[in-house]
């Protein structure tokens, strides 16, 4: 991997109000990687992804993406520099069809490899072709996220961030989502930040995890090594 991370998150402290939600985290995701962030709820998962896209900002702290200090730029201009981001709760268009939401990702991307984008979703997600013209609301939850990944990989992301795509799914749609994730790692090199409250799949997919507790973070390391601690056994995997 390279010397330099692509995204470096140093000392993040975000607030609600007066409640600390992060209390100076600090992660890093290098080129090529799948890292992903555990941890229970409430933890402050989605408030570190939120804060990466600068909503909200945080109070302390940088954010680095390829060199770059982001942590005061717009949000629209942060989605202009590759970072796709499919959001918990999947936020598709639910009004509009499977095809025209694609179209909304590739809007990002100048719609320059469009039909090519397209096949390559198509080809990850064979169900999302057979829907091409069902909206977007009338989707399955398992579609509704095929479909929500689909958007941002239309954007050409170099960096795909991922918040709870396994959330209120089967197991067989979450290891359908989760190979699809590998598959584009692996052939692609795409670099995912993946943040989930299933720890295993997580774990196993991942090459490097970090444990978010309470707004901080308590352990790191190689994906698998974290599944084999016993600390994150007791917590997140016995029973879980
Ligand atoms: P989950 O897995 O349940 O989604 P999470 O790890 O993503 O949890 P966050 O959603 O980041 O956790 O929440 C972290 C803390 O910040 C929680 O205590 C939550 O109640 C609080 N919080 C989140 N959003 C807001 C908000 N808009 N206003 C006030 N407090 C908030």
């Amino acid at each position: 991997r390279s010397d330099e991370p692509m995204l470096s998150v140093r000392g993040v402290k975000t607030f609600y109000g007066n409640i600390m939600a992060l209390k100076g985290v600090d992660v890093d995701v290098y080129k090529g990687e799948i890292v992903t962030l555990i941890g229970s709820n409430g933890a402050g998962k989605s408030t570190l992804m939120m804060t990466i896209f600068g909503q909200p900002r945080p109070r302390e702290g940088t954010i680095v993406y390829e060199g770059r200090d982001i942590t005061k730029v717009p949000t629209h201009e942060i989605a202009q520099l590759k970072i796709a981001q499919s959001p918990e709760g999947r936020r598709i268009f639910p009004r509009m069809t499977v095809f025209e939401n694609l179209q909304m990702g590739a809007a990002v991307d100048g719609f320059a490899h469009f039909d090519e984008d397209l096949q390559k979703v198509f080809t990850l997600f064979p169900r999302l072709k057979e829907r091409i013209t069902q909206r977007g609301g009338t989707l399955s939850g398992g579609e509704q996220q095929m479909l929500a990944i689909g958007r941002a990989l239309m954007s050409r992301p170099r960096l795909l961030m991922l918040d709870e795509p396994s959330l209120g799914l089967a197991p067989l749609i979450v290891r359908q989502i989760f190979d699809a994730i590998r598959e584009l790692n692996r052939t692609e090199g795409l670099t995912v930040f993946l943040v989930e409250q299933n720890a295993f799949h997580a774990l196993k997919l991942a090459h490097r995890g970090y444990v978010l507790v309470n707004g901080l973070v308590t352990l790191s390391g190689q994906g698998k090594e974290l599944l084999e601690r016993p600390e994150v056994r007791a917590a997140y995997l016995e029973g879980g």
